[in-house]
This record gives structure tokens, sequence and C-alpha cells, in this order.
């Protein structure tokens, strides 16, 4: 745990935030910037690790495999055809919490891209509440879904 940091935070209690998932090594939260869809969610290390650079190799298949889990989970619960994985590992590349994350983000057309950044950081588009806990909750169920059709726990 490392204060200050908005994620270490949220996973000890001390922020809110709403996790989707946790096991003993990661959890995936919901993003609070997103897309008129909605779906924008993180896979993000319990450990306070700075970017995937610095990533502990032995976190790598996790790290990918939970990543790949929520993934099939947003094109289920979220009624979206694609999903892009995106990391932004310095400053320097766009990174501002500096404790790894795995942006997943929902996508239909080539266009939601752009309409996403629109939204999230020029709009500050918010998802409405309810629609927002009726989404997490989807996406919670198709996450354990997945992980019990992978055989894992
Ligand atoms: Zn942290």
């Amino acid at each position: 745990m490392t204060q200050g940091c908005i994620f270490c935070e949220i996973l000890a209690g001390q922020k809110p935030g709403d996790i989707l998932y946790e096991n003993e090594q990661l959890f995936i939260l919901w993003d609070l910037r997103q897309p008129r869809m909605g779906g924008h969610i993180l896979v993000i290390p319990r450990q306070h690790i700075e970017n995937l650079i610095s990533l502990p190799d032995e976190l790598d298949q996790m790290m990918m495999r939970y990543s790949k889990i929520a993934s099939r989970a947003l094109i289920k619960a979220v009624n979206c055809s694609g999903v892009n994985l995106m990391i932004a590992n310095g400053q320097s590349a766009g990174q501002t919490v500096f404790h790894l994350h795995i942006h997943l983000l929902p996508r239909n057309r080539i266009i939601d891209i752009f309409s996403y950044y629109l939204n999230a950081f020029i709009l500050h588009y918010k998802v409405p509440k309810n629609r927002q806990k009726a989404l997490v909750q989807r996406i919670r169920e198709a996450i354990i879904q997945e992980i019990q059709a992978n055989g894992e726990n």
C-alpha cells in the first residue's frame, strides 16, 4: 500500500471505487472516465508496481490472462464487438497514476476511440449512476462466468 496512490487507497477501502473482481494478485476496477456505452475497466496488480516496465516476470501471465478474461466478459456484458487494451508506461507516454493499470476499452466502431476521448476528457461525461450500477453488476457476473468457464478461481 502506497499512500497517495489512488489505486492503493481504493484497494484498502480508503477511497470509493467499484471493484469488479479481486484475487490474491490483482483486481479489476471500473474507471471513472467512460465512453457513452460504458464499460471502461482497469486490470491492476495489488502490489504497487509503477508500470509494465517494472512488472515482475512472475505476474506477466496473470495480468494478461485476466485482461483476456475481462475482455471476454466485456463483450458479453457491454454488448461491444471489440476491446482495446492500453497501457501508459511513464509520464511521457501519458501515465498519470504511477501504479500499473491495463485499460480495457469496449469498442463497436473505429470512431469509438475518438468519442471516448471527447466524452471522457473534454465533455467529462459520467455514466448515470443507475446505469453504472447495472453495468458494474453485469460485468462482475460475466467475469465470474468466464473464470468458471476457464476452470480457474
Ligand atoms: Zn498504488
